[in-house]
Order: C-alpha cells, then structure tokens, then sequence
C-alpha cells in the first residue's frame, strides 16, 4: 500500500461512492482513461467519474472548470494536457495553473523496480518529494533590456518547511529510513541554501529517521551508477522534474510509474513524468501501468485499500507474461491485450463476484 500523506479529512462520500474528477488531458491520456473505466466497472470499485475536457488550445476558461469540479470533489485523476512551448509567454501551462491553484504543493512517485521488466539496475525503491508550487516554477520572466531575460526562481520558507516536512512525514508513515535532500547550495547559496537549512531544521524533529543531502549533479550521477542508496529524496521543483525523469528510466520508463500531487485539501493523480505521448496517441501502444497504478495510488487515498490492493497486484502480475509487455518496455503487445490480461487477473482475484 502506498504511503498517501493524506492528512486531511476522509474525502466526501454519497451514498457509498465517491466522485472523482476525471480529466482525460491529451495525446494517449483519454484512451488510458477508458481502461482505467473498465477496470474499476469490472472490479465493482465505488467511484463515479466526473468527466472534464481540458484541452490545451482552449481558452483558459476550460481549466477553471476543471479546478472547480475538483475544489468539489476534491480528488481528480488526470491525463497530461500540453504545453506547446511555441505559444506565447502569457500562455501558461494548464499543468501548472491547476497544481498552483489547488495548493497541490507534494509531488510524490513511487519508483519501483517492477517484476519481468528488464532494466540495467534491479531493487530500486524510491521515494520523491518534489515541492510543486515555486521555484523555477513561478512563471516570472520578464526581458529587463533586450537580449537581457531574468527568469526568477523563488523559494520560501515557509514552502521549503513545509514540502520537507511532508518528506519526512512520508517517510515516517511508510517506514523509511533515510531522507536525502537534493540542492545545488553551493552555487545558488541563498535560494537553495534557505532549502537545505529548511530540510535540516526538520530532520531534527524525526530523530528515528537519517538525514543526508547531495548535490544535483552528482545526485544524478549516483543515480544512473548506485540507484539502491537512495530511499526517500526531498528536493525543489525542476530538480525534481529532472530526478524523476531520471528514476523513471531507470525502473523502465514513463509508461510504468504512478505519480501523485497532495495539497493540504485536494489531491490528483497522473503519472510520474507527465508525458502526452502525442506520438503514440490511438495506436493501443501505450503502456497501461502507469495511469492504473496512478489509479490505484487515487483509491488509496480515498482509503479504497482492498481495491487499491487488488488492482495493483493485478497490474504487476500481469507483467510477469511478457507477451502483454508493450513496445515501451521491449514487447510486441498491445495495450488492450495488456489491460485484457490486467482484468483476467482482477476477476480471478475476486472471484467473479458481480458487483452487488
Ligand atoms: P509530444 O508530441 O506531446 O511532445 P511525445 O510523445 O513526443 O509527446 P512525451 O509525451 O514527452 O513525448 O513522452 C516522452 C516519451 O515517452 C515518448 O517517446 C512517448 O512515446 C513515451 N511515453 C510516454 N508515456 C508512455 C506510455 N504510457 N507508454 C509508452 N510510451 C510512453
């Protein structure tokens, strides 16, 4: 079971289900999230999708729709929606709109070394806390003369306690050993030092748990050399957006790991590495795992366990035939067969009971 850093209240339950906010996003996002449909119908989960479109060419009003659906539901499972990097500076990444304005301030991914999935490294098992709000994130750019661009990159405080504090809570909650905060202090002394003063502080109230820090640059490199070191990483935003990149191919790619964002009220879930995968859309290529075990990670948090539990070891199970396994991770299969042989697995453990 996934450890959720969900804090706050049990979300709102009608009737014995929950409604989630379902945005479906672009490229493969909305056929994985028909699967994702199928599976929970055919593993009689009790949660009701609320559907929002999001498209990234339309106007901004279509995100703030989905931010109010999920300021009522509270819970949203997500497709990518993307960011054209030729639009101009005043187009603001839809991504990034609905993480800031829901507070969605941890980003955690899970990265696992999975069963059958061949890879240069084995016994991975890592977790990423990446603060999701500042940063390099802050979208103020501006050219001050021309040729002259600052692009400012903010760290708080009381963001930088808070995204640490939360690292250790996680790390408390699963049963870690270990917290590693990654920085570049020695260049960016006062930005990403108040960060690592911030970690520090904070590890002095989880005495049971070590504390360590690393450099970026050689934090990637002992990544790709000794990735077992590491157990739960805490770090700024484009840091992490590079580390769990990172971490992601070294377990064996974006089509495998589960990605979630938590705010104090709110929570949504995506993959790990927020791909569109524009270029394998509609061609039942994509790999499945992520997106159903962001699922899972989503029924977790909504204390859904026992279905959480069985859709998870459906996912993993399933990889043990590699005839399912999808080009992504050296197969010939399908993602349809890949989720065919997912349900094969979900209805046997449940005994094909229909849903009351
Ligand atoms: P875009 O056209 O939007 O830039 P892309 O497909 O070129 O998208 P990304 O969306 O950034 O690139 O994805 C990076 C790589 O990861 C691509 O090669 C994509 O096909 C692959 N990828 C992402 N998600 C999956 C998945 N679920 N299964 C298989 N491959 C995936």
């Amino acid at each position: 079971r996934e450890g959720s850093g969900g804090w706050g209240p049990p979300p709102a339950k009608y009737g014995g289900r929950h409604t989630v906010t379902m945005i479906p996003g672009d490229g493969i996002g909305p056929e994985l999230m028909l699967h994702v449909k199928e599976v929970f119908r055919q593993a009689c989960v009790p949660v009701d999708f609320e559907e929002v479109r999001v498209s990234s060419d339309a106007a901004e009003d279509d995100i703030q729709n989905a931010i109010m659906a999920i300021r009522r539901n509270r819970v949203a499972l997500k497709g990518n929606i993307e960011t054209n990097h030729n639009l101009p500076p005043s187009h603001k990444s839809r991504n990034n709109i609905l993480r800031t304005s829901l507070d969605l301030y941890a980003n955690v991914i899970h990265c696992q070394s999975l069963p059958r999935v061949l890879t240069r490294h084995r016994d991975i098992d890592i977790l990423i806390v990446r603060e999701n709000t500042e940063g390099e994130y802050s979208s103020l750019e501006h050219e001050s003369v021309s040729g002259v661009v600052e692009c400012l990159k903010i760290i708080t405080k009381a963001r930088s306690l808070r995204i640490a504090d939360y690292a250790f809570r996680l790390a408390r909650e699963t049963g870690r050993a270990k917290v590693t905060a990654v920085h570049k202090a020695n260049i960016m002394k006062l930005g990403d030092g108040l960060f690592l003063q911030c970690c520090r502080e904070v590890a002095g109230g989880y005495p049971e748990i070590a504390f360590d820090s690393m450099i970026v640059d050689n934090t990637t490199m002992q990544l790709v050399s000794r990735p077992q070191q590491f157990d739960v990483m805490v770090m700024p935003n484009l840091y992490g957006n590079i580390v769990n990149n990172v971490c992601a191919g070294l377990v064996g790619g974006p089509g495998l790991v589960p990605g979630a964002n938590y705010g104090r009220d709110f929570a949504v879930f995506e993959t790990a590495t927020r791909n569109t995968g524009k270029s394998i859309a509609h061609k039942n290529v994509a790999n499945p795992t992520a997106t159903l075990l962001a699922a899972c990670m989503m029924l977790d948090h909504l204390r859904l366990h026992s279905f959480a539990t069985t859709i998870r070891q459906a996912v993993l199970a399933s990889l043990d035939d590699e005839a399912t396994h999808t080009p992504d991770i050296g197969g010939q299969g399908t993602t349809s067969g890949a989720v065919q042989s997912i349900l094969r697995h979900v209805r046997t453990a449940s005994g094909w009971s229909q849903c009351s």
